[in-house]
């Protein structure tokens, strides 16, 4: 069904291991928009135990791979000043479109 949220959360989860979760972001910026997020709540990089910290970049790196863009953006904000939104740390895959389509991704993204 459509409407149903359930689904729509399921369909955008993209990735989980024990330590971190991958889905759709709800407004991409542009198509396979993904945040990685650690499943341990901290609110910025500093919080975050390094042995989880190195699990992140490669499920980033595998997003990247399968977006199949060729331009991507990855980036991490810090605090209300550097545009954080959410407080609980995550990591934006942001696919650049291929100039055909035509789809222009402002900065800093997210
Ligand atoms: P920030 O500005 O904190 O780096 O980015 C927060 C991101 O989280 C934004 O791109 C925003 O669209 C996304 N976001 C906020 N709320 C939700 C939500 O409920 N679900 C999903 N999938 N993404 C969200």
């Amino acid at each position: 069904m459509a409407a149903c949220i359930f689904c729509k959360i399921v369909k955008g989860l993209l990735f989980e291991s024990d330590k971190i979760l991958a889905f759709l972001d709800i407004q991409p910026l542009s198509k396979g928009h993904a945040l990685v997020i650690p499943k341990h709540h901290g609110e910025k990089l500093v919080d975050i135990p390094d042995d989880v910290l190195a699990e992140i970049l490669p499920v980033v790196k595998k997003l990247a791979t399968a977006s199949g863009a060729e331009n991507y953006n990855v980036l991490q904000n810090n605090g209300r000043l550097a545009h954080q939104e959410v407080g609980h740390v995550h990591f934006h895959m942001i696919p650049k479109p291929n100039e055909t389509e035509g789809l222009e991704i402002g900065w800093p993204a997210g």
